[in-house]
Formats: C-alpha cells, structure tokens, sequence
C-alpha cells in the first residue's frame, strides 16, 4: 500500500545527509569532548563547529547557543532558568493560551512555587494581540514567553512587536520557534528575542537534541549540574552524534528554505481549496499569516480519532491536533481558546506536510477524504 506522510508537524524523517554526517561520530570519532587527547579534540572541534552552523542558522553568535535534550528542554530551561535566577526580582510571567505543554505545563509548574502567570487569549485565528501584552506587564515581570508560530493551527504570533515591547520595558523575551524553524525565517534579532527554542526532530534532524539561544548577557539559571558543560547552563557529556546531525540539519534547512516553503506553499493551497469543497468543513488558524505546511480543519458530526485511523488504513500519516494531545479525550486548548466549542473542536485535522510530499500525495488525500467523511457521516452518529 501507498504510504504518506504528512504529519511532519510531529515529527520529521531525518534526512539521509544527517544520517551520514552522523554516522562516523558513533564509530571512529566516539570522544568525549571534554578530553585533551587528540579523540576529544576531534569531538570537540565537531561540537564546536556545529554550534556555528546552528548559530548562524538563526542569526546568532556561536557562544549564545546552548545545546539541549530536545525543543522541551529548551522551553523548560528558559523559561524556570529565567524564573528562578530572578525570583528575587520578580515573580511574573506572561505568555499565551495557546503555546505547547513544554511551555503551559512549565508555568503550571512555577505557578505551584509561587510565581504568579497571566495567559493571554487568542483571537479566532489563534492570534495574540501585542496591545493585550503591553497591558499585563506588571513592575515584577521578569519573563515574556509567546511562541513563534502554534504547532497546531499553525498561526505566526507578532512575535517581533511583543519582543520591542519586552525590550523597551527592559523584560526578558523567549519565543518556541519549534514550529516555525526552517520554514520561515527565524532570525534573533529581527525578532527581537532574548531567548529562543529550536529542535533537530521538526527540521530533518535526529530526536532528542535542540538548542536554546541565550542572547549575550542574558542572566539564566541552569536546571542540570554537573560537570559544567555548555557554559554552566547545561552539564552532561554532549550528544556529539546528535549534535553534529542536528547541525548539518540546520544547514539543509537554511540552503532550502525558500524552495521548500514555496514547495509547501503550493501544496497547501491545493489542499485546503480541496477540503473546503467538502461539506461542514472550515478551516482553523489564520488564512494567511500561517505556516507554509499546516493544514487545520473541522469537520462537523465527526470524530477526529475515527478519521485518523480511516485515513491511516490507505496509508495516509495525519494527526487529529498536536502529537501530544491526541490519545487524551481532552479538546484541545488551542482550539478552545479560539472559541470554538468541544463539540465542535471534536472533528479536528491537522495535516502537516514536509519537503517530500508530492502533488501526487496530494491528489491522493483529496481523492480518498471526501468518500471517508461521508461513510463516517453516516455510520456514526455522536452521542449527544
Ligand atoms: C515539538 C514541539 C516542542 C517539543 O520539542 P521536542 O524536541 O519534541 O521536545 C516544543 N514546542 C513546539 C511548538 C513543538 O512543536
């Protein structure tokens, strides 16, 4: 059977020009970074290269790169390292209803220890408004964390104009650019970010590794002692394999950028005239400021699960929200902050194409939807 992927929102396949810039770090150049003989000088002089690459990925220096376990690792380490190395400052966070666990659960967390978090609410397209920011800072706000752009509904947040107003109130600013790396520019400075997170496994790149940039003079706590690895903010003897993956990842990335999001864009124009044609059907996130690969629609008087799997039996890889939610019978929270209600949030698609579909996946998809939704229509009726 045909088997397509398009659910790169999850996770990506790692490119076979990773795998092979990988592959003689687990075998002939297995150093530890930390030694002086010549085995870890080449280890070290591999992790140090590759925190260029990742650096000038993103428009940074190399020494405001942190390498971490994955783009959660990341989020938890800017955001409780912030948190607990101002705490005497402060003890105010703001960020936005609709970011990832890595970061909703983080601020639940802090707020058990004692730090106070305002959520702000998104419009219907998932959108914060930078004036709603603006208004919730307080004089103990010590951090501002919004995301690039949502992992769901895939809507591009105004992060430049929340971080100029982080900037000018002298806050730290973190953004999860998770989502948003590789397909659209993601550049430190033109969006003004202080603290920013990335991940190889949304980029091509192995799972497991990711990068948070800490901007020069940026004061965090590290939330793993040890050995002082990666300037004190994060000891443990570097994922050498991983990182040098991740960094040939980021260079693909960068050289390909504007060929794939055209690729997708293209894609994902064809796709969403093709679903809307269906009936009770519309589409969530921003009509246009959203990324390039992310298709989110509702069907009315479906269940999402059903037609995940229904679209899983002709090979079709798609996912009925984030990764991370599904299997909960929870709506999602981005979703309801956009209003819609649990009923109608039940019937939800997030299709998330990558480099290597086709407009051949795409004519498959759109031959095999319509027939699905309406067997599904007709054979299940949900409980009131
Ligand atoms: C996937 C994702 C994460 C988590 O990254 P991991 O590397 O899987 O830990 C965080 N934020 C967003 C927006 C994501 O999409």
């Amino acid at each position: 059977m045909k088997q397509i992927y398009m659910d790169c929102g999850a996770t990506t396949p790692v490119d076979p020009l990773v795998v092979e810039a990988m592959l003689p770090y687990f075998t002939e150049k297995f150093g530890n970074a930390s030694s002086l003989h010549s085995f870890g000088r080449e280890a070290k002089q591999a992790l140090e290269s590759s925190r260029t690459a990742v650096a000038e990925f993103i428009g940074a220096k190399p020494e405001e790169i942190i390498f971490t376990g994955g783009g959660t690792e990341s989020d938890n380490l800017a955001i409780k390292g912030t948190a607990y190395g101002h705490r005497n400052h402060g003890r105010h966070i703001i960020t936005s209803a609709i970011e990832h666990h890595a970061v909703l659960y983080t601020c639940e967390h802090l707020e058990k220890l004692g730090f106070e978090v305002t959520y702000i609410p998104v419009d219907k397209y998932g959108m914060v408004n930078p004036d709603d920011v603006r208004s919730a800072i307080r004089e103990d706000t010590v951090l501002i964390t919004i995301m690039h752009a949502n992992n769901e509904i895939g809507t591009i947040e105004p992060v430049n104009e929340i971080g100029r107003i982080a900037k000018d109130r002298g806050i730290y600013f973190h953004t999860d650019a998770v989502q948003s790396a590789g397909k659209i520019p993601v550049n430190v400075d033109d969006l003004c970010v202080d603290l920013l997170s990335i991940s190889a496994h949304k980029i091509y790149g192995p799972k497991g590794v990711g990068a948070l940039y800490v901007r020069g003079g940026t004061d965090i706590e590290s939330l793993v002692d040890g050995g002082g690895h990666e300037r004190t903010l994060r000891s443990g003897t570097e994922n050498i394999p991983a990182i040098v993956g991740f960094a040939k990842a980021c260079e693909l990335a960068h050289q390909n950028m504007k060929s794939d999001a055209a690729h997708l864009k293209n894609l994902q124009d064809k796709i969403i005239n093709g679903i809307l044609k269906i009936e009770g059907c519309y589409l969530n996130g921003h009509p246009t400021k959203r990324l390039p690969n992310n298709i989110h629609v509702c069907f009315n008087d479906i269940d999402g699960d059903l037609l995940l799997l229904e679209l899983d039996c002709c090979g079709i890889a798609v996912s009925t929200g984030s990764a991370c939610s599904s299997g909960s019978l929870e709506p999602s929270h981005v979703l309801l902050a956009t209003g819609l209600k649990p009923e109608g949030a039940r019937g939800s698609l997030r299709i998330t194409l990558g480099r290597d579909n086709t407009h051949e996946d795409v004519e498959y998809l759109l031959e095999k939807l319509p027939p699905i939704i309406e067997s599904l229509r007709k054979t299940h009726s949900l409980p009131e």
